[in-house]
């Protein structure tokens, strides 16, 4: 056959020795092919060429496709017996670098179709059915790929860890024929001071596999971790103390007002059964109020504001949901002094915390002091929150990306065990994704300390002059936010009755 086309068909090792068509449909073009490569005769265990043909085989190894007629590589092979006597191995057959032994694929095709789910984002299946290959086949060329792309994480000063949920609760029959209950969540690890995004994720969100973690990464890149940004979540803390003695947990005050607004929640719910004895209705006031009470002050107008107090205060003669709210305006106010200007020292934080548990003490709601308690229990991470401002915010961002919390059957979650993701270059492969990852993940990596995305930024543009570059969060509107909670603030003791009663 012409060397041309061997050449047009460019498969490395072997070459083309008749081309025919027919198949199954009756129009796949048929390329037989035989051994070009020398190497292929040398025996895998001992090295030594063999000369003594065992037997023929006939493989077809899948390919890339070419034209719009199917195309079926038949390689011709040959079984060789070893000839060294030494060599444990009787016989062997031909492999070349584009066909391994065992593959029924070329390394080609195993290559374009792990570029096309990592780089293209192209779901698995979606993939596989193009290529007609098996999910299973697409799934592996995939993970062959990703584990060329991926490479350890770079040394980090700011480490954020945070729990995803994999995939909805489910019951399942496990070996003893009894049903447990499947709770799939995920623990991701995100650069917070950097751009590298995703730096691994792990399967369940115990203290045992963060240390487990931590503890496979090189010891430059866990001395390197000053802060680490969790949530107030037991078991993240106990893995920090144990797996990294010298960083600064930092905890995120996002889930502390969660925490204050449930409480405030809590209080109206029991206020509504104490007094009504049933839960609340559109027509109670506190009922109409809930989301109002939800809010912060700075984002009520003065009006609304005052409008609610009358409501709660006419209807819950005990107060109780007004200090509830009271509490949660506190805990705010005390959170913000994150962002306050000049800094806050530290008598002034601890002065703060002291207004606010003795605000709790005083207004001994029970749910309020389960927040103190809380608060009490966090506080050495949520004072080095207020110090250092920095915020798990990306760390969600980045683990609530589409792709990242997609549910995919069984077979796709493998690759999360062993997935260790990182942007740029590699974030697209860390998942076997059905969704194409979401756009404005990377800049939210950036937005991770907030002093990024709340002040204005220095920024030289083309002409060499620098510009200011204004965030969404306008300098304007915050200032009057923080006034507000400070005015705000300083009145509560004229607005708090019932530390008085
Ligand atoms: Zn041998």
């Amino acid at each position: 056959m012409d060397h041309g086309t061997s050449l047009l068909l460019g498969l490395e090792g072997v070459e083309v020795v008749g081309v025919s068509v027919g198949g199954p449909d009756g129009r796949t073009r048929i390329v037989d092919v035989g051994t070009s490569d020398p190497a292929a005769s040398c025996c895998p265990g001992c090295g030594v060429r063999s000369t003594s043909v065992k037997e023929r085989v006939v493989c077809t190894p899948r390919d890339i496709g070419y034209g719009d007629a199917p195309i079926m590589v038949r390689w011709n092979k040959i079984r060789w017996r070893c000839v060294n006597s030494e060599c444990a191995r009787g016989s062997f057959t031909e492999a070349i670098g584009q066909v391994p032994r065992r593959r029924r694929t070329t390394t080609r095709l195993r290559e374009t179709i792990g570029r096309a789910i990592g780089d293209a984002a192209r779901s698995v299946a979606e993939v596989a059915a193009g290529h007609g290959v098996s999910w299973h086949t697409a799934h592996g060329a995939f993970v062959d790929i990703a584990a060329t792309a991926l490479t350890d994480p770079a040394p980090t000063s700011v480490l954020g860890i945070d729990e995803t949920r994999r995939g909805k609760p489910r019951w399942v029959r496990g070996g003893d024929g009894r049903w447990v209950r499947i709770d799939p969540w995920d623990t991701g690890f995100v650069d917070l001071a950097g751009d590298q995004g995703l730096l691994g994720q792990v399967t369940g969100r115990t203290s045992a596999v963060v240390i487990d973690w931590l503890a496979a990464q090189p010891a430059p890149f866990r001395d390197a971790i000053e802060y680490v940004a969790i949530d107030p979540a037991a078991s993240y803390a106990a893995a920090v103390a144990v797996a990294l003695p010298n960083a600064q947990l930092v905890v995120d005050h996002f889930h502390l007002v969660q925490l204050a607004n449930a409480m405030v929640t809590k209080v109206r719910r029991r206020v509504t059964w104490d007094r009504r004895g049933r839960r609340g209705r559109s027509t109670d006031p506190e009922w109409a109020n809930r989301r109002r009470l939800l809010m912060g002050r700075e984002r009520l107008s003065d009006n609304k504001y005052q409008k609610m107090i009358a409501d709660l205060r006419a209807h819950d003669p005990g107060n109780e949901i007004f200090a509830a709210y009271i509490v949660k305006e506190e805990l705010r106010a005390l959170l913000a002094m994150a962002r306050s200007r000049p800094r806050v020292d530290d008598s002034q934080i601890r002065e703060r915390l002291y207004r606010f548990l003795d605000l709790c003490a005083q207004v001994n709601v029970p749910e309020a002091n389960t927040l103190a308690r809380t608060i009490e229990t966090w506080w050495p991470g949520i004072c080095a929150f207020i110090r250092t401002q920095v915020t798990n915010a990306a760390t969600e961002g980045t683990m609530k990306r589409p792709g990242f919390s997609s549910e995919s059957d069984e077979g796709e979650s493998e690759t999360c065990l062993r997935s260790s993701v990182r942007r740029p270059a590699t974030a697209r492969y860390g998942w076997s994704t059905t969704v194409r990852p979401w756009k404005g993940a990377r800049e939210q990596s950036r937005s991770a300390l907030w002093r990024r995305s709340w002040g204005s930024v220095w920024k030289p543009c083309g002409s060499g002059a620098t510009v200011t570059v204004r965030p969404t969060h306008t300098p304007t509107r915050r200032s009057r936010s923080s006034r507000r909670i400070a005015d705000f603030a300083a009145n509560w003791p004229n607005h708090a009755e019932r530390t008085r009663s």
